[in-house]
């Protein structure tokens, strides 16, 4: 496959464009499960969290979670969806070793709620800027985890393990409405945002509390769409973009030598990086869908109702639009700091940044939030990496990193002492920064004559990269210019000033072509 579409001109590639559908499986946070009281506790031991319902002994009834409807409701509303007064639970038939019931029981008919939608940055990283997208959202629908199939490879057997079975699921079906494996990883970045500021899912993927089902197709512009697979289960950012791609150029290959897509579940296998086939869908699977006739429909009401006794959906539009959800953080982040929004997507993605930014800026007596952005997402991002810390953690004091920055700022320290004086508090200095740069003697040096003589000492001292350079003018595989004048000035010096009196000095010619 890889051959072929290493042989494809990108002519014949752009000629496709890829649709992408997405179906998010996330567990509710609550300490029960759906229809039961046994807890969700992860990873206890295998049937510990089971009870006589789980198991599907004859007789037991199901009784409905309030928590986890309250919570369904709630997400639903900051999701833009209609809430349904009305809604039902069906069954849906299939065998499987996990599931003993034979059957599980979800929303198909009428679900919880529909037509929302999400608004979302799309961020490539570096190779585009980034851009804003809605994704629409056909439904969301409350069921039931599975079960657990165990492979015990010693005593060739499988063991079922039944604790996750009856979780409360809530499903969201979103439009094929997506493009590309970015647009796709960043929907799922920003509905892990809302949920956690909702506490309706901790989203921790690593655990398979938020799972992601990606539907593609590819088709050439002006035709309909193209017949899709569906690659299940995807539990990693980076699983669910290679699967989006390696989906996609699979897709081009078939149709480009002659064949036809089919209509197929596949699972990602991360060893081989590709997708493989799991079963067909041709034959169409009869789930035999019918009503649960165990659970009596779901009624809710608004304020504009009077019977009392049921759930209030206008007491969660208070709520939730009581709470700063992520579209807002966005909007505050672009109007008040005018920040663009590959740098709001980094700040929201990153945990602790976006309050590490604020109070810094509300620190700052510059207020140049630009500076105070690239200083935090490299200088302060390094040194806290280096430290096994985070945004979060940050043991250093706010107010002396504005401090730091506006420093540098105003031009009275160089960015290599801005760093020196961050790690500096990084161990504990308790002096204030203008102190240690008055007592350190590391105000900025910037006097052209000064650095010009460091510069001709340098070039004295190893002409032949001084040639180099000034015959190719590569300045990065030059570095011992810069390093030799750092020595010599103690890092008092901006890398901008120290080219600018070199390029003075060994690219006169170069300059003067230019100039005329
Ligand atoms: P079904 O009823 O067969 O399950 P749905 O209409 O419910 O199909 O769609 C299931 C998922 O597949 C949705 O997330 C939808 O966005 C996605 N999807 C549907 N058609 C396509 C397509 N041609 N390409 C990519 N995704 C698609
Ligand atoms: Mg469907």
């Amino acid at each position: 496959m890889s051959a072929l579409w290493d042989q494809l001109s990108p002519q014949v590639v752009s000629q496709y464009e890829t649709v992408i559908g997405l179906e998010v499986h996330s567990q509710i946070s609550s300490s029960a499960k759906l229809f039961s009281s046994s807890g969700t506790q992860y990873q206890s031991s295998p049937n510990t969290q089971v009870s006589v319902f789980d198991g599907s002994l004859p007789g037991t009834l199901p009784v409905l979670n309030r928590r986890c409807l309250e919570s369904a409701i709630k997400t639903a509303l900051a999701l833009n969806c209609h809430v349904w007064k009305r809604s039902l639970f069906d069954r849906k038939h299939y065998f499987y070793a996990d599931m003993p019931a034979g059957y599980q029981i979800t929303q198909q008919r009428h679900p919880l709620a529909t037509d929302g939608y999400i608004d979302f940055i799309v961020s490539a990283g570096q190779q585009s800027a980034a851009y804003m997208k809605r994704s629409k959202l056909k439904q969301i629908q409350l069921e039931q985890d599975s079960g657990k199939s165990l492979q015990d490879i010693t005593n060739n057997r499988s063991l079922v393990d039944l604790n996750r079975a009856g979780i409360g699921l809530m499903e969201f079906v979103f439009e094929p409405d997506l493009s590309s494996a970015a647009e796709a990883v960043s929907l799922i970045k920003e509905l892990i945002l809302i949920l956690k500021t909702l506490r309706t899912c901790t989203c921790k993927m690593e655990e398979g509390v938020l799972r992601v089902d990606a539907n593609i197709s590819v088709r050439k512009a002006d035709e309909p769409l193209g017949v899709r697979t569906e690659v299940k289960n995807l539990n990693s950012f980076r699983f669910l973009q290679s699967a989006i791609e390696y989906e996609m150029q699979r897709q081009i290959c078939v149709i480009e030598s002659g064949g036809h897509v089919v209509n197929e579940t596949r699972m990602y296998d991360m060893k081989l990086k590709q997708t493989v086939a799991m079963r067909d869908k041709e034959v169409v699977q009869d789930y035999r869908f019918m009503p649960e006739p165990n659970l009596p429909p779901i009624l809710l009401r608004d304020d504009n109702d009077s019977t009392i006794d049921l759930i209030n959906i206008s007491d969660f539009e208070r709520e939730v639009s009581g709470k700063q959800l992520p579209n807002q953080l966005r909007d505050h982040l672009l109007t008040t700091y005018g920040l663009n929004l590959d740098q709001i997507f980094q700040l929201m993605n990153e945990k602790g940044m976006t309050d590490v930014f604020i109070q810094i800026a509300n620190y700052s007596q510059t207020k140049q939030f630009d500076t105070i952005f690239t200083f935090m997402n490299t200088e302060l991002k390094t040194q806290l990496q280096e430290l096994k810390q985070n945004f979060e953690s940050c043991s250093v004091d706010l107010k002396t990193v504005a401090q730091i920055i506006d420093s540098l700022i105003n031009e009275q320290i160089s960015s290599r002492i801005a760093n020196q004086l961050l790690s500096l508090y990084f161990q504990n200095e308790k002096r204030s920064p203008d102190r240690v740069i008055d007592e350190n003697d590391w105000k900025i040096i910037t006097n052209p004559d000064i650095i010009e003589k460091s510069c001709l000492s340098t070039i004295e001292s190893i002409p032949k990269i001084a040639r180099k350079y000034a015959k190719s003018g590569v300045r990065k595989r030059q570095s011992l210019l810069i390093e030799n004048v750092m020595t010599l000035l103690n890092n008092r010096v901006n890398e901008s000033d120290v080219w600018l009196q070199y390029d003075r000095l060994l690219r006169k010619d170069i300059k003067i072509a230019n100039n005329s």
